[in-house]
């Protein structure tokens, strides 16, 4: 099929005195100055209810940037409604006609977008301005034209036919509706899990997370700007339990496309097999949730890229990433050096607003995130068995403020090796160089989770050891780099166990969870 060929977007570098610097600091300003009012999105309607809460910067929580209407019930019902209403026309718009929708979101983005994108992220979710470069425009864009060219490759696969028999696939879209539920720390994802079903010919009732309404304001304008027929995405606000169980009480109900927290996966998977009798077709279950994600070094490691690799895949976006490394195991032998590097990165951090593009880090999301980070942060301080070696400090004064916190355990059971804190705080087990093999079991046995995970070695032999042995331990595993900052097209994204489906996001097997195909053989 003749589709654009996907490229991934190239990261621009805000360099001081550079265009894109100056244009996304004067719209972060310019956003700063004025706030919106965020409607429900349903059909061609924008719904004020008058039930609203206020959105305020995590790095200044008292600055009200703008408020968002909550749902009622019949709003989510009109939602279900109107996008089934859309379907009959969407579905049988050509594939092509889908495409160019998604394929102008990403010019969209990429040119006359970026920055209002790019700024809204920076304010809603605390991101340095790299941070959102990265995110909300090219990971982004990345899904929206990656995915085209993956769609036309699904389409292109086609069974054999033999003499007077003509055999085909036709890739239909879901009988029913797709539910999205997007997490706040990438708006990348907060796209890409409403558009990649509905570039397949979905209808989908969409509920961002609460911390993220206004980037995600700014996804559907980009969306409908783009031209998306109305009703097709539909994005709706409100109590998550109220949204969900009125969503998945629908005979429609087809699919879910999830990005956040374990438990809350596992509550919809369980309420979803309760309703299993009443839906017409099996929904499609997708997924991806927590990671403990780990980086291992061997003796053989350089001490100064293994640092690095930590304090990056640590602390870049305050940790809050599913990606994020967030337990160490470093042997006795190299472990000085890399304590010394370590230390002296995290010193010269610069905390603070993401307006200021000095700055490394930025608050964390909100109050419930800083009080659990605050605890065990607190309950390291009091162990026996931990010591704080950088951070350990934190204000909520003016922002959600958490410095970058690295604890050394000697136990490698201790509490904050196996639990996700999703904040900046990195927990370090010290083994002795001779207990490779037992650390490498004592890796995979001590989290749930498997998203990403990084070894470090220079020598082969090691490197092989550690990819067998924890080769269910991470769906995305980095050898001799950080395990962060997975790229669309390169490095498909997603893991097993607890972390989730693995469907790999921005992947071809993400896509034909999409579809419902139909067989056809004709007796020609
Ligand atoms: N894909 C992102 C990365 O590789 C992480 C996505 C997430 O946090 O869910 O860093």
């Amino acid at each position: 099929y003749n589709v654009p060929k996907a490229i991934n977007e190239p990261v621009k570098g805000y360099a001081p005195g550079s265009k894109e610097r100056e244009q996304v600091l004067a719209t972060f300003k310019e956003l700063y100055s004025t706030t919106v009012d965020v409607p429900l999105y349903i059909g061609a309607e924008e719904i004020r209810t008058g039930k609203t809460k206020t959105i305020n910067p995590p790095f200044d929580h008292k600055k009200v940037v703008g408020t968002y209407h909550e749902a009622e019930k019949h709003h989510i019902e009109k939602a279900i409604a109107t996008a089934l209403a859309a379907r009959q026309q969407w579905v049988n718009l050509s594939w092509e006609q889908r495409a160019s929708i998604f394929l102008k979101a990403a010019e969209l983005l990429a040119g006359p977008y970026r920055a209002k994108i790019n700024a809204a992220t920076m304010i809603a979710q605390a991101k340095t301005v790299h941070q959102a470069e990265i995110d909300s425009a090219c990971e982004f864009i990345d899904f929206l034209r990656f995915n085209v060219e993956f769609m036309s490759q699904i389409y292109a696969e086609q069974p054999v036919s033999s003499e007077g028999i003509w055999n085909r696939l036709e890739y239909r879209a879901l009988e029913g509706f797709v539910y999205a539920v997007t997490p706040f720390n990438f708006t990348a994802i907060a796209g890409n899990l409403p558009a990649a079903p509905a570039l397949m010919g979905n209808v989908v009732v969409w509920k961002p997370s609460a911390s993220q309404v206004y980037s995600a304001n700014v996804i559907m304008e980009v969306f409908k700007l783009a031209g998306l027929p109305d009703g097709v995405i539909n994005m709706v606000h409100g109590n998550p339990v109220m949204i969900t169980d009125t969503l998945l009480a629908s005979p429609d109900f087809a699919g879910i496309h999830y990005t956040g927290s374990t438990s809350v996966f596992n509550d919809i998977w369980a309420k979803i097999g309760q309703n299993i009798s009443k839906y017409k077709t099996y929904p499609r279950i997708v997924g991806e949730t927590g990671g403990k994600d780990f980086v291992v070094a061997h003796p053989s490691s350089i001490p100064a890229q293994v640092a690095t690799a930590l304090t990056r895949g640590a602390f870049e976006y305050q940790g809050q990433k599913c990606s994020a490394a967030s337990r160490a195991y470093i042997p006795q032998s190299i472990w000085p050096a890399v304590k010394e590097h370590l230390v002296n990165d995290i010193k010269s951090f610069k905390i603070g607003s993401p307006e200021d593009p000095t700055n490394f880090i930025s608050a964390v999301i909100h109050e419930g995130s800083f009080d659990k980070l605050a605890k065990y942060i607190d309950a390291a301080k009091a162990a026996p068995d931990a010591e704080i070696i950088a951070g350990g400090t934190y204000d909520k004064s003016i922002g959600w403020f958490i410095d970058p916190t690295v604890i050394v355990t000697t136990n490698p059971n201790y509490d904050t090796l196996s639990t996700e804190l999703f904040g900046p705080v990195l927990t370090i087990y010290v083994f002795e160089d001779a207990k490779w093999a037992e650390t490498l079991k004592l890796v995979d046995e001590t989290s749930p989770y498997a998203l990403t995970g990084a070894i470090f070695s220079q020598d082969r032999y090691a490197i092989e050891e550690a990819a067998k042995a924890l080769e269910n331990s991470a769906g995305n595993f980095y050898i001799n780099d950080k395990p962060t900052g997975a790229v669309v097209g390169q490095q498909p994204f997603g893991g097993a166990r607890a972390s989730g489906t693995n469907d790999k996001a921005g992947s071809v097997l993400n896509l034909y969870r999409w579809v419902s195909p139909r067989t056809i053989k004709e007796t020609l």
